[in-house]
């Protein structure tokens, strides 16, 4: 069925990079055989799954939508994917997002644009854009994103699904494409709060591959989906319904808080005072720590080689040159900047310490309340177009999630009502490791 859905919309969305139809089928068959057969089956097997294409799976395409890896196949699989084929998910394909996951609207594909399916003349957001669309689109059931600096949680607001970031450390970064490695995590995006907890099931957990993975027991997610926040103490920062915030948006957020206050939470406003030095900060370290992830892609090893180099020096130049797109080449510019011998201190370092103020920001709040909401996003999805040359407004997009990473906290987006037909995301932020109550807040607009 998804890949009936596939045939009728794709040309209008274009979700995917690549299809994985064949091995799908052959797949799912088998799970039909089982159920004709009365076996019993784990509860997402069968499910069909969607991959942001910065994920590696061993012997198919990862282009992280990129021409420097147009043609690169893995010879290993991420360990969150694995723990999802091990759960007997079934892979539809891979999907389109911002060239190493380098934005907010999927504009900067090498390959092409994928369309909002509310509204096809607008941007699902991004980088996830494809993984987002994908499953708002019913091309798939649930995907997985990456989120540096809201890559998850924005493209499923901006598409109507939920979206997280897990903690830092929650989930394994081992063959995850890395941009920014002490920002980058792994998440699911899905139709709903109950496919999210059992999507979590599946990839949280220790994996001795990634270095910063956290050795730690996750708990049974699905226990959180009771209807009962009585009691429960929300923070909401008043720099999240600032200047900036669509009236109309703040509206729909107004409303949740509305609600969540009829079902027994007690929400009261609070403050993260540092949240206009998240921006430049993010800005920064993503940009030092991408230059030097970055280095590796030199036409040697793996990924694309320029032709007529003239010696070794000039084919590093001729690939890179030829091999980034101008977003990946701005970024690489602004990291070696900051983190060049005369300017390290003034920027990079400088950038560390006011990491560590956004940080104890969350940490005073979340000492006073169980969790923080707000807008994922100051807007509904923009026209395809409109910011893509205006380069701050595009970043600006992600000041309600970019702290969140800076912290290394978790964060859920879901829907929370329309505006003009468009979908609107609650940002909900908790504590670290307690995706739990994320869930049990969520669960109740379900
Ligand atoms: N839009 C932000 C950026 O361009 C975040 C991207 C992401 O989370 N991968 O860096």
């Amino acid at each position: 069925a998804v890949f009936q859905r596939i045939d009728q919309v794709e040309d209008k969305v274009k979700s995917y990079i690549t299809l994985t139809r064949e091995q799908a089928e052959t797949q799912a068959a088998e799970v039909d055989k089982k159920l004709a057969a009365g076996e019993a089956i784990g509860p997402l097997e069968g499910i069909p799954l969607a991959l942001k294409d910065n994920l590696c799976t061993e012997g198919i395409l990862t282009t992280c939508a990129s021409k420097m890896l147009e043609n690169f196949v893995p010879p290993y699989t991420a360990t969150a994917v694995q723990k999802l084929y091990d759960a007997n998910l079934v892979l539809v394909g891979k999907t389109n997002m911002d060239e190493f996951a380098m934005g907010s609207s999927t504009e900067t594909s090498n390959f092409h644009l994928t369309h909002n399916p509310w509204d096809i003349e607008r941007v699902p957001g991004g980088s996830s854009g494809g993984s987002a669309s994908a499953v708002a689109a019913g091309q798939a059931i649930v995907s997985l994103g990456t989120d540096t600096g809201g890559s998850i949680r924005q493209p499923a607001a901006y598409c109507g699904v939920v979206g997280m970031k897990p903690t830092y450390g929650a989930v394994s970064r081992y063959g995850a494409v890395p941009f920014a490695s002490s920002l980058d995590q792994i998440g699911p995006i899905t139709k709903d709060v109950t496919d999210m907890a059992y999507m979590l099931n599946a990839i949280c957990g220790h994996d001795p591959l990634d270095s910063t993975s956290a050795n730690l027991q996750h708990p049974d997610f699905t226990k959180y989906l009771v209807n009962d926040i009585k009691g429960l103490k929300i923070g909401v920062p008043k720099e999240y319904l600032a200047e900036g915030i669509d009236a109309q948006v703040k509206n729909c957020i107004k409303e949740a808080i509305t609600k969540l206050t009829e079902l027994g939470a007690h929400v009261e406003e609070t403050s993260l005072p540092h949240t206009d030095y998240a921006m430049p900060t993010y800005y920064l370290l993503a940009t030092a720590e991408a230059s030097s992830n970055l280095a590796r892609y030199d036409g040697v090893s793996y990924g694309f080689r320029a032709a007529d180099a003239e010696d070794v020096v000039d084919m590093f130049k001729r690939s890179r040159s030829q091999g980034f797109g101008d977003e990946v080449k701005l970024r690489i510019m602004l990291g070696t900047y900051s983190l060049s011998a005369g300017y390290y201190d003034a920027y990079y370092l400088k950038a560390l310490k006011v990491r560590t103020l956004i940080k104890q920001d969350f940490d005073q709040a979340l000492e006073k309340f169980d969790l923080l909401l707000g807008p994922t996003s100051p807007s509904t999805a923009f026209k395809i177009g409109e910011l893509i040359h205006d380069p701050i407004q595009m970043y600006l997009q992600d000041i309600c999630t970019i702290p969140v990473n800076l912290a290394g906290l978790p964060a859920i987006s879901l829907p929370c009502g329309l505006v003009n037909n468009l979908p609107v995301g609650l940002q909900l932020i908790g504590k670290a490791f307690d995706e739990g109550t994320l869930l049990r807040v969520a669960y109740t607009f379900e």
